[in-house]
Formats: structure tokens, sequence, C-alpha cells
């Protein structure tokens, strides 16, 4: 499938030597992986805890749907006990396995709104405006519409066109323009607001991944070295300068050093994790848990975020719908025989058809609700589709004012970190989420989807009053996958990195991925992980001339 681990494993007392040592194969690792290494100058070593993406349901859209819970390629976290979701705990998949969670997700391609990245910079991020951004959304983008002033063509990351408008997909559009919402072919173009069909990173019916779209060009490179199944334990420091990941590999520790770089892509939970495992954290934990202190940093693990969803399910008057597929023997076969030669058909579907942006208060300048609209129906994403005809939708608030943090357990690098993200947490939180409800159910309601619709199932027809919907919200409602910020970027006591990504009072150490966003951005966090990739490459390679 895609790239190839050395075959050459090192002896035990083997030191490694590289330019740059990477740690994690994800969404940010491939892109730097491949960047870094571009030029033949530097010597790259790119470190993976998962193994190789062999897994055939990683290529298939809809495989997304087996990989929640498929412990070979994914960690499988778990939230504490949620105070304000009844104290329930979250179920938390991310990608461990060559493309990390771009190789497990729902491959929506959706970038937020300029306004976040314009956010960022006026919080002191000089560098990441949207005018800033944009080149590098550009520079890894291949378009199928063709590149124009928001879009890049011949990049290596392919953005396509839904292959299978279902006519539920198009009436949810119909339907949210009947209710007064923009029709927006482009999400990603000069305004989110709107309903209209999401794009994915596909291409030809098969899911790009960074490992695919990144890695794979670059496996054969002489100066790249992959490495799966390598888990890093700790970071070595030689006072405050980073020297060498300690990582294990079939049994024995192994240890490679950087000449210049050592590169943290874990992850919003796995890179502050291996930051508090190597020293660097707060100081009150690592001494808790008997861990020499290399800097007090307070923020690593702090400020994390998270998009809560909750889904409204409806029953179908008409067998259209996936359930009704995934629950024919004879359809199933079909639809496997379709994909087969074809490439086309049900199994090309995404974690989103289409898709609303709208504002529960007129008074907001941007979108704070994104609908994900699907042709078919489940209790848990991952679980068996219902046995009714059905279809569903939800409502994501996009930007959470709820805060949580991640913490190691204890010292013990094979130990999952106490994640809580305290959703709904705030009353702004609260509100979004029951007003975001009643907009969908409106939109659910509009001519457009009568012909379809025989009830609604859930929250069902009895859950009216705002205090019914935010119990809903509270018993039902779960991630949609988009922790960040934990390493977050800034210029205050509790940043953990700065512009250029480099780790606040040590040397030699960046964090590139999602863990660093200063905030959440309103939409879906692939692309702009990848974005974050792109343009950290330039900023290391623009370092080492
Ligand atoms: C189920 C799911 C659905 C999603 N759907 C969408 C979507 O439709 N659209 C969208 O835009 N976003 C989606 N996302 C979110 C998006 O995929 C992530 O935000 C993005 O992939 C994060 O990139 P990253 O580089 O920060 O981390 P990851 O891609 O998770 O990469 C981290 C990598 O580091 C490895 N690693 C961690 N610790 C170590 C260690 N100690 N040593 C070695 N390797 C290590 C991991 O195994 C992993 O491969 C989804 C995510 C999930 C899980």
């Amino acid at each position: 499938m895609s790239p190839q681990a050395s075959d050459t494993e090192p002896s035990v007392s083997e030191t490694l030597e590289f330019d740059y040592v990477i740690v994690g194969a994800g969404s940010a690792g491939c892109v730097l992986a491949n960047r870094l290494s571009a030029d033949g100058k530097h010597s790259v070593l790119l470190l993976e805890a998962g193994p190789k993406d062999t897994n055939l349901w990683i290529h298939v859209p809809l495989g997304y749907g087996r990989l929640f819970k498929a412990k070979s390629v994914n960690w499988m976290y778990l939230t504490e006990p949620e105070a304000e979701l009844n104290g329930r705990s979250v179920f938390q998949p991310r990608g461990k396995v060559l493309g990390g969670s771009s190789s497990i997700n729902g491959l929506l391609y959706v970038r937020g709104q300029h306004a976040d990245y314009d956010r960022w910079r006026q919080r002191g991020n000089q560098g990441w405006g949207f005018d800033d951004v944009l080149p590098y959304f550009k520079k890894a983008e291949d378009q199928q519409r063709g590149a124009d002033d928001f879009h890049g063509a011949g990049g290596p990351l392919p953005v396509s066109d839904l292959g299978h408008p279902d006519p539920l997909s198009a009436a949810f559009i119909a339907a949210a323009v009947e209710t007064g919402l923009p029709l927006n072919r482009d999400f990603n173009g000069t305004s989110q607001e709107g309903a209209g069909f999401f794009q994915t990173t596909t291409r030809y019916g098969r899911r790009a991944s960074t490992a695919v779209a990144y890695l794979r060009p670059a496996r054969h490179r002489g100066n790249l070295r992959i490495e799966t199944s390598a888990p890093a334990e700790r970071i070595a420091f030689d006072g405050r300068r980073a020297q060498a990941v300690v990582y294990r590999q079939g049994g024995v520790l192994r240890t490679a050093r950087a000449r210049r770089e050592i590169l943290i892509s874990g992850g919003a939970f796995n890179s502050p994790q291996l930051l508090q495992l190597s020293g660097i954290g707060p100081a009150d934990l690592l001494r808790r848990h008997g861990i020499d202190v290399v800097l007090d940093a307070p923020g690593v693990g702090h400020d994390l975020q998270d998009h809560l969803q909750v889904r409204v399910v409806m029953r179908c008057s008409q067998r259209i719908t996936l359930n009704d597929i995934v629950n024919s023997p004879f359809r199933k076969v079909l639809t496997g025989v379709r994909y087969a030669a074809f490439r086309s058909g049900p199994l090309t579907i995404a974690a989103g058809t289409s898709g609303a942006f709208f504002k529960t208060d007129p008074r907001l300048s941007t979108p704070d609700i994104q609908v994900h609209f699907l042709p078919f129906s489940t209790d848990k994403m991952g679980e068996k589709l219902h046995a009714f005809s059905g279809f569903s939708a939800s409502v994501c608030q996009l930007r959470p004012e709820s805060r949580g943090s991640l913490r190691i357990r204890s010292a013990d690098p094979a130990a999952a970190p106490e994640i809580r993200i305290n959703y709904l947490s705030t009353e702004v939180d609260r509100t979004a989420n029951v007003e975001g409800l009643k907009i969908l159910r409106k939109i659910l309601q509009a001519p457009a989807l009568r012909p379809y619709v025989v009830e609604e199932v859930d929250p069902g027809a009895k859950v009216v009053s705002d205090e019914a919907l935010l119990n809903y919200c509270r018993a039902r409602g779960s991630t949609i996958y988009h922790p960040t910020s934990t390493c977050r970027m800034g210029n205050d006591p509790l940043a953990v990195v700065d512009q250029r990504l480099r780790l606040r009072g040590i040397e030699g150490l960046r964090v590139v991925d999602a863990s660093v966003m200063p905030d959440l951005v309103s939409g879906n966090t692939n692309a702009p992980v990848i974005m974050i990739a792109e343009k950290a490459s330039d900023m290391i390679l623009g370092d080492a001339r």
C-alpha cells in the first residue's frame, strides 16, 4: 500500500543520527517528512507508533465506520467522566497508523473561516492571519475544480467533489435554502455561510490520507527513513537542548539523535503526553510521577478544546438510505461490486455528504454552527446502522468556550493519558447547542424534505422545551473528533510554542500538529493541520539556511 518501512533493523547498541527526527506520521508528520526530505540535503527519520496502512478499509472512504474501534490502527482513548454530559466518558478515536488520523477520519475538506486565522493573528501570532495561511492551503491542494483565488491545483492533496450525490443529501440543501440560508457551492471560498455539498480528500473514490498523498511519493528517497511500530517514549536533553528521541521497537529501546531539530507531531493528545513524559510540563504533575523537570511549562496539556456533536435522527419514508442497503444482503453485495468495478456508489460516502453553516444569533458576524448531513442513521458512530430507513444530521458548535486538559496518569509511556474536555461547561456553549438544534429542526421540517420524512426519531417530537433539548445534548452529545490546542502557540505565560512553533525555553524542538492551534477553527481540522505542517516546513527549512 503506502510507504515501506526500512527492512534493516539497527542493532541494539546503535545510535542513529539524522538532521531531523519527526515523531508521529499523522496529518502533520507525513507533510513534514515529504517537504524536509525533498531537496535531498537533509536526512530525516519519521517514527510512527502504529503500523503501515495495509488495512484495506483505510482506503475505502466509507471504511471509516470500520476503523472507529479497530484497535490495530486506533488509540481508542476515552475521556474522564464529563460532568455536563451526565458523567459519561466520551470515546475518542485517534489514528495509530501511517497517515495518523487522516487514515481513519471522515475525509471532509473544510478549512474553517477566514476570521479564525485573523483571530490567531489578533492574538499576537504574527504570520498566521488568513492572508498569510492561504498560500499554504493552496500549496497543499490539488482541487478537482481547478485553481482560483482560494484554491490550488497540482499540490499533493486531492480535494474532490462528492462522487455519489444522493437525493436525500440534495433535498437537505434545498430544505436549508427554503429556510433562508444561501446556497453555498464552496465552503472554503469567499464565505462559509449557507448550505451545500462537502468536498472530500479523495481521488477516484479512494481516501487520500497524508500517508498516501505525501509519504508515498517520498518513500524511496535515500535520505528519508520511515520506522513503523516505533513509539517514542521520551525526548533526551542536554541541558535545555533537545538531543535525541528514545523509542521502542520490537521490544528494544533505541535512540535517534537529531543534529538539527526534533519535531513532535503526535497529535493533540499524544504530543503533550510525550512532552510531559520527557520532563516538559506542569512541574507539580511531573514530580508527582517521579519525572525530572527539564522545564516547568504549565501550558503543556492546558487549553484542550474539541467540537461536540449532537445528532438528530429521522425515519425515512423511502427505502433509499444507506440503512436499507446495509440491511439487505443483496444490495450490500451490489454496492461492493459497484465500488470494486467503478469506485463509485455509497462506499464513497464521507462523514457528511451535504451540510450547512449558520448563525444561532443574528448579531454574530460568522456562523457558529456546522451541520453534517448523512443519508444513514445509527445510535453511535461505528456501530450498527438502524434497522429502519433513516437519515441523520448533527449540530456542531464551531467555537466552543469550554476548555479542558490533558495530563499523564503515570510515568509509563504505554499508559493512556487523562483526558478532560469539559464539554458544555459554559452558558454560551449550552445555548448554542440548543439554538442550533432548533434551527436544524426547522430545516428538517422544510418542504423539500417532507416527501422523505415519516417522523423525527431522536430527540423525538416530545422533546421541545430548551431544558429538554439541553438534556438531550447532555445524554447524547459526543465528539466530532477535533481535539486541539494542548501545546498552544502564543505569547502569554501558558503558550507552549512561539510563532515559529519552537518550544519556548527549549532549543532544537518544535511541535507541529493540531496541538499548536491557538484555538479551534470553525470547521474540520485535517486541512488546517496540513496547512500548519506546510508552513512549518518552510520555517524549518528557512531556519536551516
Ligand atoms: C474518526 C475521526 C474523524 C475525523 N473526521 C474528520 C473530517 O472528516 N475532516 C477533517 O478535516 N478532520 C477530521 N478529523 C480530524 C483530523 O483527522 C485531525 O484533526 C488530524 O488528522 C490531526 O492531525 P495531527 O497531525 O495533529 O494528528 P494525527 O493525524 O492523529 O497524527 C498523530 C500521529 O502520531 C502518532 N504518534 C502519537 N504518539 C506517538 C509516539 N509517542 N511515537 C510515535 N508516533 C506517535 C500517531 O500514531 C499518529 O499516527 C477526524 C478525526 C477522527 C479521529
